[in-house]
């Protein structure tokens, strides 16, 4: 049953693992088929140069296992963002290092580039979610209340979380993240510490796409 969402979820599972946001089995994919509710997320402890289609598993909203292994010990994180957020089907978790540092400092990710005018953030700036213990719901409950503001999101003393409306997205974003992670780390060191000029939350209001370009495509 939903061999194409699975498909996409080892697709993800191994770009995420090859491009190294994802290392030593951390981190996992999700993804929603909205009508039927069911999903699709990565098995608990597979080497995702491993992971076949097969172990992908299929979990309905009661937390049953229909198809595949052990799911992710983060299942209900994922549930709680899905139903925090209707508007996205895919997750990517990742425990990525540049951002994994920010987070372990409870430290969001200042609106200091203009490239975070393209995302939807918590007035420009990537957030972080209270730490809890990874697994529970309390974790579930302060990330999905995170993700209801900002697609990209830092958890506290653990490392990020990112939706989109397919794996595609929620995999650019949750590689965005460690890249202005990246970007925030250089400017700090060669600032002395001190963050440059920010943009304010107007800033962010006010862009809008170019409407002199006419799409007639
Ligand atoms: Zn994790």
């Amino acid at each position: 049953m939903l061999e194409t969402l699975k498909e996409e979820v080892v697709r993800i599972a191994k770009k995420a693992q090859n491009t190294g946001l994802c290392k030593h089995k951390a981190g996992n994919v999700s993804c929603i088929d909205r009508e039927s509710g069911l999903i699709c997320i990565t098995p608990s402890g597979v080497d995702r140069d491993y992971l076949t289609v097969d172990q992908v598993c299929v979990i309905d909203r009661d937390l049953h296992v229909l198809e595949g292994g052990k799911p992710s010990s983060e299942t209900l994180m994922h549930i709680a963002c899905y139903d925090a957020r209707e508007d996205i089907n895919a997750i990517v978790h990742t425990h990525s290092a540049m951002a994994s540092a920010f987070a372990c400092l409870n430290r969001p990710i200042p609106s200091f580039i203009f490239e975070l005018f393209v995302f939807h953030l918590d007035n420009g700036m990537i957030p972080v979610a209270p730490y809890a213990l990874p697994g529970t719901t309390e974790l579930a409950k302060n990330v999905a209340e995170t993700v209801k503001r900002s697609d990209l999101v830092l958890m506290e003393r653990h490392g990020t979380i990112a939706v989109g409306k397919d794996l595609s997205e929620a995999f650019e974003n949750a590689d965005y993240i460690e890249e202005l992670a990246r970007i925030y780390y250089t400017i700090l060191t060669l600032n002395n510490g001190q963050d440059p000029k920010l943009f304010t939350p107007e800033d962010f209001r006010k862009w809008k796409y170019p409407s002199q370009i006419k799409n007639e495509g």
